[in-house]
């Protein structure tokens, strides 16, 4: 049975795939070429991840198709009702990346805390007199609070990182039921830490020192941080979208960076990948990442292992 593994597979998925017999195809194929390929070659299986798409007019054509799987978490770029509908199985694994895409956050935060980004960019100018007032006034994460907008499994894995730095945490969902957190301190203990989420964003957000937002799109398409939200900020405030492009307003963001209302804010998804807005890309206070939330190796290879299992128990051994 063939795979198209089109945004790849790490070699430990593809690899316990192989040794139950099937074949996986990790060439990319473009977009447009993908459903004659898939026709083409009958392939049954598709793996994505956010860059290949997976629409009705694919899954239309390709009657060969009868498992689509999503590495990861977000499912937005495949219609994923209407291939049920079709009789599609469509699985995704949803908890193997959320510390990475903590990681990643946290990595960013101390970033823009300390212009990180800027200073990597301007080390050549020769005038290190100019850069060392540029990036005199860093600010520390300990002591500050952090709002987490979203508090479901990312949500959550940054909380235990933030209260790990000594930060406090202002958890906001719609769902308000306390969480129990059991924070890592090295790799014997836990400390457990119990969160009362919000979900009254608008009286808690002028208390974050920092804000990052992990929801997923939203299914009307709205920003969680717009204009109005943007309006009761705290002066200063640095700001962090590891979740979705347009969860946060980018234009109401690029208004209040340049206002002096958001200090500095960090990318990692756009609304209009691959092909970001520039004014985004080069403004001097976004660090930008290109989507790399889940992209280490512990989480692709959680993430192959995750895929392999379900396809296995799907088709069995080949
Ligand atoms: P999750 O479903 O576990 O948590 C999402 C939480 O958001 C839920 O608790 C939900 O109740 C809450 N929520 C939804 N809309 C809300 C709103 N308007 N206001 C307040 N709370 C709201 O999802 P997760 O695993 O934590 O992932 C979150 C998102 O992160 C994903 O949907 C995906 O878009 C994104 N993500 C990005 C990367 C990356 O590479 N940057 C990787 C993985 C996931």
């Amino acid at each position: 049975m063939k795979i198209l593994a089109n945004d790849g597979i790490s070699d430990l998925g593809k690899e316990l795939l192989e040794n139950a017999g099937f074949t996986v195809i990790t060439d990319k194929v473009e977009q447009t070429e993908l459903a004659t390929f898939i026709q083409k070659e009958g392939i049954p299986i598709l793996l994505v991840r956010s860059a290949t798409t997976a629409r009705k007019e694919l899954i239309d054509k390709c009657q060969s198709l009868k498992l689509i799987g999503r590495g990861g978490v977000g499912m937005d770029n495949i219609d994923v009702a209407y291939a049920r509908e079709k009789g599609l199985k469509v699985i995704n694994t949803p908890a193997s990346s959320s510390q990475s895409v903590a990681e990643l956050v946290m990595g960013h935060m101390f970033s823009i805390s300390r212009f990180l980004n800027d200073s990597y960019k301007n080390m050549n100018s020769g005038d290190f007199s100019a850069l060392k007032k540029n990036y005199a006034k860093g600010v520390e994460l300990r002591g500050k609070t952090i709002g987490i907008i979203g508090f479901g499994r990312i949500g959550q894995s940054l909380a235990t990182y933030a209260l790990g730095a000594g930060m406090d945490v202002i958890a906001v969902d719609q769902f308000t039921q306390t969480i129990g957190l059991l924070v890592p301190i090295g790799s014997s203990q836990k400390i457990p830490v119990a969160i009362n989420p919000t979900n009254d964003l608008a009286s808690v957000i002028s208390k974050m020192d920092y804000i990052s937002v992990h929801v997923p799109k939203q299914s009307d398409g709205s920003a969680v941080l717009g204009s109005k939200e943007f309006e009761l900020m705290k002066k200063g405030v640095r700001i962090v979208n590891a979740a979705r492009g347009g969860v946060v307003d980018e234009l109401e963001l690029i208004q209040a960076l340049n206002s002096g209302k958001v200090a500095y804010a960090a990318l990692d998804v756009f609304e209009n990948e691959p092909n970001p807005n520039s004014e985004l890309l080069n403004h001097p206070k976004i660090a930008c990442t290109p989507h790399i939330g889940a992209a280490t190796v512990e989480a692709q290879d959680r993430i192959g292992e995750e895929l392999a299992e379900l396809i296995i128990s799907e088709f069995g051994k080949q």
